[in-house]
């Protein structure tokens, strides 16, 4: 479903973040990936979205190669667009337009990376807002939203152009303790809907809850890659132990 080979990401030449990373995932699964501060995280799920430009390597979807490293190129991949519109990211810091409304927000990317009409992409994104319980906030602007509700429009921006997969990028840590449950409970419902996601997160109870595979990345590599049940009690790395004792 998702394949990503022989992936090779540095930064100004030398700093190599990613190193020959190999990762396949099958449709419906949650791979959540730890790891330590500057292991290259944020950096694996932005290439998969296709924000980074690679040294090496190529990412299929679906059997549909849509990212692959130009070796003539400073600035671009090859990049199969269509395909790569399929994949659907949120950031950590919201990353709404503060001048438009939230229904702004929503139905932008609908109308310009698909052409879809104003009516069509308006009567999507208040069936969403609903769903969410966001309707009252349509017209409301995103400087007067909760940093929860904020990011439960980031997600909701994020599904209106249906996405295959969804990358989550420590969408709850710059929240308030009691607002990170309202955005865990919207992922949680992807979750039971067999959304495929990929989720960088530093809260290993909420890990545990959603995972169906975890992956410990360290130095550019991946160290570690198993269900959680054996990742948090029984991991075979040493390395990996040695981070969960920090951590959990
Ligand atoms: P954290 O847990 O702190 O979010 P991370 O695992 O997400 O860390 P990345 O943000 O992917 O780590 O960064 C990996 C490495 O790449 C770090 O050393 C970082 O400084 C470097 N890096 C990331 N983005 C850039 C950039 N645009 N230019 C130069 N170096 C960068
Ligand atoms: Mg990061």
């Amino acid at each position: 479903f998702l394949n990503v080979q022989g992936l090779r990401k540095s930064f100004g030449g030398h700093l190599i973040v990613l190193d020959d990373i190999n990762f396949q995932m099958e449709a419906g699964e949650r791979v959540v990936v730890i790891g330590p501060s500057g292991s290259g995280k944020s950096t694996l799920l932005r290439c998969v979205m296709g924000l980074e430009k690679i040294d090496r390597g190529r990412i299929e979807l679906e059997g549909a190669r849509y990212i692959e490293a130009n070796p003539k190129s400073k600035k671009d991949n090859f990049v199969d667009i269509p395909v790569r519109n399929k994949v659907g990211m949120v950031f950590q810091h919201y990353t709404l337009f503060p001048h438009l409304t939230v229904l702004g927000n929503l139905i932008l990317a609908p109308m310009r990376a698909r052409g879809e009409s104003r009516s069509s992409a308006t009567e999507r994104a208040m069936q969403l807002l609903a769903r969410l319980g966001l309707e009252s906030k349509a017209g409301a602007f995103p400087g007067m939203l909760s940093g929860g509700q904020k990011q439960r429009v980031a997600i909701a921006r994020a599904l209106l152009l249906d996405p295959k997969i969804m990358l989550f990028d420590e969408v709850t840590s710059a929240l308030d303790p009691e607002l990170v449950t309202e955005v865990e409970g919207v992922m949680l419902e992807l979750a039971e809907q067999k959304m495929s996601m990929m989720i960088v997160t530093h809260d290993m109870w909420f890990a545990k809850r959603i995972a169906t595979r975890v992956i410990f990345s360290a130095d550019g590599r991946i160290v570690e890659d198993a269900p959680p049940s054996k990742m948090f009690t029984n991991p075979s790395e040493p390395r990996t132990a040695d981070f969960l004792k920090k951590v959990l």
